[in-house]
């Protein structure tokens, strides 16, 4: 039979490569209870019409989106982003009442576009959410937690802030307005893709890569001049709050990000060690959503961090192999009944010591090639059975770590040198 591939764009996550997302996952959901924000999982397939409502022009509607029709004919798909989702379960779990509610989740999301480095059909996101509360102090917690996970991650050298305020609805229309009529003037010059983004969503012209557009883009109108002054001071109150916390920004007047909802504050964490998918977490204000959405109008911003390319800046920069935790002890074992005796060492050790971690060889290859499967295994220790040791009643343990010589040890021995391990 010939061998099944997996679907185009789906990757698999190897062991040796999961360490590095345990590490990270860890360090996030540390920070985000830090701030107070809880745990919620709801469903990674929605009922299409909830993303067609949240995100009508969006590019993760209109192209990417997987939609298909259940056995009862209704149209299901996978989601493409976590916060439709969210806000569906907060309004139909009637969680927004309650005091500000802040939520967190993760998991995947499915989009269909280009696969390529950092770029991939079904992708992990860590996202976050908070409700009830518009004001720059929010807005600034938010981006405070993101500085810190960087930090706690030892990536704050290689990551910049860049953020913008898009205005309320009445200012992005008529910027919009303006920007049609200024792209118009430029039709012959547009590709395909702007010539599309023109007739949808102009806005999305902003954050083309092409350097055609670019230059084009150089001239275009600002959305300085269309947004409120109520905004501007919501704005600079947000960055000075930026400013005295220490955190380091550009603020991006082209920034404009790609889904639908947002207005007011937007910002993105771009990484220097990626190449062009740089993006590494993007957020931003979702006032009129909820309401959208079916609930009572509820202000809200958030943030979803893209964790394959989290991980791919880790590994580029600061991650260390030693952060990461290798079993504890490797079971070679050598003799006839040695497996069964293995079984049983773990078993009591696992009882004593509930924190360790060890993984017997049941393989019967010869000496050489256990020892070898030890070593890499990353293991700290070896036990060792072979007839000697199962003749003595005894074991053997060698610090495969140092240069220390091998000993042989009586159950008594065992124990005092398991307590001094995990004292
Ligand atoms: P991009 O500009 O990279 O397409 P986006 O604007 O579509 O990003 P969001 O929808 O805001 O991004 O998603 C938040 C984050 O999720 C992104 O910043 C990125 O890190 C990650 N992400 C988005 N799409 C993908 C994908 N197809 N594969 C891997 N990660 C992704
Ligand atoms: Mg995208």
């Amino acid at each position: 039979m010939s061998k099944i591939k997996p679907v185009r764009g789906m990757n698999d996550l190897l062991p040796d490569e999961v360490k590095a997302w345990v590490y990270a996952e860890k360090k996030i959901k540390k920070v985000f209870s830090a701030y107070g924000y809880q745990e919620i999982r709801f469903p990674i397939i929605e009922r299409t019409d909830l993303f067609v409502r949240s995100n009508e022009a969006a590019d993760i509607v209109t192209k990417q989106m997987y939609s298909f029709e259940d056995k009862g004919g209704e149209s299901i798909s996978l989601r493409p982003e976590g916060t439709a989702g969210c806000v569906r379960a907060a309004i139909d779990n009637d969680l927004l009442r309650t005091d500000n509610p802040k939520l967190w989740y993760s998991g995947p999301m499915f989009r269909y576009e280009r696969p390529q480095k950092g770029r991939s059909r079904q992708f992990i996101q860590f996202s976050a959410e908070v409700f009830g509360i518009r004001s720059a102090e929010i807005d600034a917690e938010l981006i405070l937690l993101t500085a810190r996970l960087w930090k706690e991650l030892g990536l704050e050298k290689s990551i910049r802030l860049e953020i913008n305020n898009i205005g309320d609805n009445e200012a992005r229309k008529s910027y919009v307005k303006s920007l049609r009529s200024y792209f118009k003037t430029h039709q012959s010059d547009l590709d395909d893709d702007s010539v599309r983004k023109l007739k949808d969503n102009p806005l999305r012209i902003l954050d083309s890569k092409s350097p055609a557009i670019k230059k084009i883009l150089t001239g275009a109108p600002e959305i300085e001049e269309f947004i409120s002054q109520d905004s501007k001071d919501e704005f600079s109150k947000l960055t000075t709050m930026l400013d005295n916390n220490g955190i380091d920004f550009l603020i991006n007047s082209k920034l404009v990000r790609g889904l639908d909802y947002y207005n007011q504050t937007v910002f993105e964490w771009k990484s220097d060690v990626l190449g062009s998918q740089d993006t590494v977490c993007g957020g931003g204000r979702y006032d009129n959503l909820v309401e959208e959405l079916g609930g009572r109008p509820c202000p809200a911003i958030g943030f979803s961090i893209g964790m394959e390319r989290l991980i791919l800046s880790l590994k580029s920069t600061s991650f260390e192999e030693s952060n990461i935790r290798n079993i504890d002890f490797y079971f070679i074992c050598l003799a006839e009944n040695s497996i069964e005796k293995a079984i049983m060492y773990s078993e009591s050790i696992r009882d004593k010591f509930p924190s360790a971690t060890i993984k017997i060889n049941m393989g019967m290859e010869s000496a050489g090639s256990q020892f070898k499967k030890a070593d890499k295994s990353g293991a700290s220790f070896a036990l060792i059975l072979g007839e000697e040791e199962l003749e003595t009643n005894t074991l053997s343990l060698k610090d495969l770590r140092s240069k220390s010589k091998q000993e042989n040890l009586t159950d008594v021995d065992l124990d005092k040198r398991l307590k001094e391990i995990y004292k």
